[in-house]
């Protein structure tokens, strides 16, 4: 069998995960913890990267951080995973989906403005597959609406668009170290990214369970209390240090996986030109990171004659998301302002091939020879 992802794993993982066990600190914000947040600060030049236990741990500090409360509005494509609107229903937003671009399945950033209401708060785009969003268009809008931005780049770390890093260019930005993403720090995990100064020092206490804890370590205060809203956000330095294995091998593991992103995409290009599917489209604007590589067959039906397909002869391909609005919570917690031309039927269209870090060229053969044998049977 030919597995849909394996967790990233490059060698050193073990070595620090060792020596974070057999030293005196395994809590939060250890040594390793510090090395990883550094080096983001820097490679991102953003004003805080903070290490979160989760994606969504972090968009709802984000939520926190922009005040939402009961009433307000957030604007997002209902075609993404379940914690982009959670995050900020748990703070009682009512979310206001708009539908997609069918070709890059990111949010059409000409329908937000329609959307907007006097209760709206923020816009959350989401880059799926790594591809970047339209941010030129949605900060513009952001600003003249007064709105803020968050970008849900859980799937875009090394991403860029228009040459700006991926989770840099809103208020605030979020990576996921999930095992499915590109990196992860052991299965679980987060960053949230602060590029506007204005949240950094309320940022530290909320992941501080509420206290300031941080800035009494820092020597600005002489205690520490309970001074706001906060929760436990802080992962072990157990799962730094796997990141930390991974941060040093970040173009590494980048260069591998355009290499299968790219070898797909040659290998297909023979069912797309007779008809049998679509590769996904390349962008000049946006490079993006070879997070995934999706195809698109015709409809719901052939998707699912050709997943048991694939399965039979050894190859495990995924489908999702299941549109947001179309779910039993979505239809409590929000509504899909205007028409859903794409997102719903191009939803039902996709399916993701394996990918993940050490697939190798002889697996993405045998992935393109079956599904080249379903459509020639
Ligand atoms: C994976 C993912 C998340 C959630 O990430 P976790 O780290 O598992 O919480 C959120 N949004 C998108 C778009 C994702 O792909």
């Amino acid at each position: 069998m030919i597995p849909f992802n394996k967790p990233p794993y490059t060698g050193n993982e073990e070595k620090y995960v060792l020596e974070a066990m057999r030293s005196s600190h395994i809590a939060g914000d250890g040594m390793f913890a510090l090395k990883c947040q550094e080096w983001f600060e820097k490679r991102l030049m953003c004003h805080n990267a903070l290490f979160i236990t989760s994606c969504t741990h972090a968009l709802e500090m984000a939520a926190m951080l922009i005040d939402i409360g009961p009433g307000d509005e957030v604007i997002m494509p209902s075609f993404t995973f379940v914690s982009t609107a959670n995050a900020f229903v748990v703070r009682g937003a009512r979310i206001v989906f708009v539908d997609i671009h069918p070709d890059t399945m990111n949010i059409d950033e000409t329908l937000i403005e329609a959307a907007i209401t006097e209760r709206t708060k923020a816009i959350v785009p989401v880059h799926y597959a790594g591809v970047g969003c339209e941010m030129d268009a949605i900060t513009e809008i952001a600003e003249r609406y007064g709105l803020f931005v968050i970008e849900d780049a859980a799937q875009g770390m090394t991403s860029t668009y228009k040459g700006k890093i991926l989770g840099t260019i809103g208020h605030m930005g979020t990576y996921s170290f999930h095992e499915t993403k590109n990196y992860t720090s052991g299965g679980e995990g987060g960053l949230l990214i602060i590029n506007d100064e204005r949240f950094a020092e309320r940022a530290d206490i909320i992941r501080e369970k509420g206290t300031n804890r941080m800035q009494f370590f820092r020597g600005q205060v002489d205690k520490y209390s309970w001074v706001d809203l906060g929760s436990s956000y802080l992962p072990s330095e157990l799962q730094a240090a796997y990141l930390w294995g991974q941060l040093e091998n970040v173009d590494k593991i980048r260069q591998a996986r355009l290499k299968n992103w790219h070898y797909y995409y040659e290998m297909l290009a023979d069912l797309e030109s007779k008809g049998f599917l679509e590769r996904p489209q390349l962008r000049d604007d946006a490079e993006h990171n070879a997070h995934m590589f999706y195809i698109k067959i015709k409809d719901l039906k052939e998707r699912t004659a050709l997943l048991s397909f694939l399965k039979e002869n050894g190859v495990l391909a995924v489908f999702h998301y299941v549109p947001l609005h179309d779910s039993p919570a979505g239809k409590k917690f929000s509504y899909f302002h205007g028409k859903d031309n794409f997102t719903s039927s191009q939803s039902d269209r996709l399916i993701r091939l394996p990918m993940y870090y050490g697939l190798t060229q002889n697996e993405q053969g045998k992935v393109v020879e079956a599904i080249s044998r379903y459509f020639m049977q």
